[in-house]
């Protein structure tokens, strides 16, 4: 697919003071130096085999979020060379990128992945598991909670907005509680519903299709 230079100048206008990543993993690198040029300089990849080629190839001022599921085995790979992990979903997975960011001194920006909607195909943290969740990363002196990233369940849009309000209000509970975290990011809303998630309060959202064409 290919950039819509207008579609994707327009969504930058449209989502202030939000943040765009544009899902890359329609495009290669060719179009991303495009995005750029755009102005649009957050790419957002969900495959680590195919950001660390885009990675190699791409030369530019942009930065990558890492927004797919990660596997633990796959995080030595990326922890230097993205900004922000917005997928971070088990406590094994948290364990690891404690680990490997120690190993090189780095302090890692993650967001939580929760699963405010129950489903059972989809990955995160269930809401009632966040406390524990930061109980733990009390102990990750390394990993620097950022905030959360959900996905909205896929059922008629005007229907998503209550899945996206309430990530808000667990944030917003969150925040109270753990003064000690940064806590002021809320990943969420993609091409179909990224303007609900507006709405409720979206600091970050990750589009995909709706700035492509074929
Ligand atoms: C692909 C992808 C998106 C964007 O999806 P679109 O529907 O193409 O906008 C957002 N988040 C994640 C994790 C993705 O993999």
């Amino acid at each position: 697919m290919f950039v819509n230079d207008a579609v994707v100048k327009e969504m930058l206008e449209k989502v202030k003071p939000a943040k765009l990543v544009a899902a890359t993993k329609y495009i290669d690198e060719k179009e991303i130096e495009k995005l750029e040029n755009c102005g649009c300089l957050y790419f957002g990849e969900n495959r680590v085999q195919a950001f660390l080629e885009k990675y190699e190839q791409y030369h530019g001022q942009g930065h990558w979020h890492f927004i797919g599921t990660l596997q633990k085995n796959k995080v030595k790979y990326i922890i230097d060379k993205v900004e922000l992990i917005h997928s971070v979903n088990s406590f094994h997975l948290i364990d690891e990128l404690e680990k490997q960011a120690q190993k090189r001194g780095l302090k890692v920006h993650i967001l939580i992945q929760v699963n405010i909607a129950k489903e059972e195909s989809k990955h995160g943290f269930d809401e009632e598991e966040m406390d524990q969740v930061m109980e733990y990363l009390s102990h990750c002196p390394s990993l620097i909670v950022d905030g959360l990233m959900m996905m909205a369940p896929h059922i008629e849009v005007q229907q998503t907005r209550i899945y996206f309000r309430k990530t808000r209000e667990l944030l917003e509970t969150l925040k109270t509680k753990y003064p000690q975290y940064p806590l002021h990011e809320l990943s969420m809303g993609m091409s179909e519903d990224y303007y609900i998630a507006l709405e409720e309060g979206a600091t970050i959202v990750r589009i995909g299709r709706a700035l492509f064409k074929e």
